[in-house]
């Protein structure tokens, strides 16, 4: 792919760095909901329907956290391994602008939008 001239090394270090840093983020906000959660379930939380809906909204959020977590260490695992970059999918390089938006993405634009064979569009990828 020509679609920048950074450098793949410099690339995947920049990369890097953005995913420790959210992942550490992550973690920590993450633990911070489910110290909040405890913290809202008295035995009588069930009483209410304010703390109810408290509690599934930062579930939710938990649970997204999580995601997002597991695809960011999948991520620095596949950065580790070199493998970083191509699609899990169709198995070729995902584009640089992609991966700078997204970098946690295992799949190019194409096979995650609609599963179809990956797809050029006037030697730019869509993302
Ligand atoms: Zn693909």
């Amino acid at each position: 792919m020509q679609t920048s001239k950074v450098p793949d090394s410099k690339m995947h270090d920049t990369i890097k760095s953005v995913l420790t840093l959210r992942l550490h983020e992550l973690k920590s906000s993450l633990s911070h909901h489910e110290k909040e959660t405890t913290q809202l379930l008295p035995p009588q939380a069930s009483e209410s329907a304010y703390l109810r809906n408290e509690i599934e909204t930062l579930e939710v959020e938990e649970r997204l956290e999580a995601e997002e977590i597991q695809l960011i260490q999948k991520a620095l695992d596949r950065l580790e391994r070199g493998t970083y970059g191509t699609c899990l999918s169709c198995h070729k390089p995902i584009a640089k602008k992609r991966l700078l938006a997204v970098p946690e993405t295992s799949f190019c634009k194409p096979c995650k939008t609609s599963g179809e064979p990956l797809r050029q569009r006037d030697g730019n990828w869509a993302y």
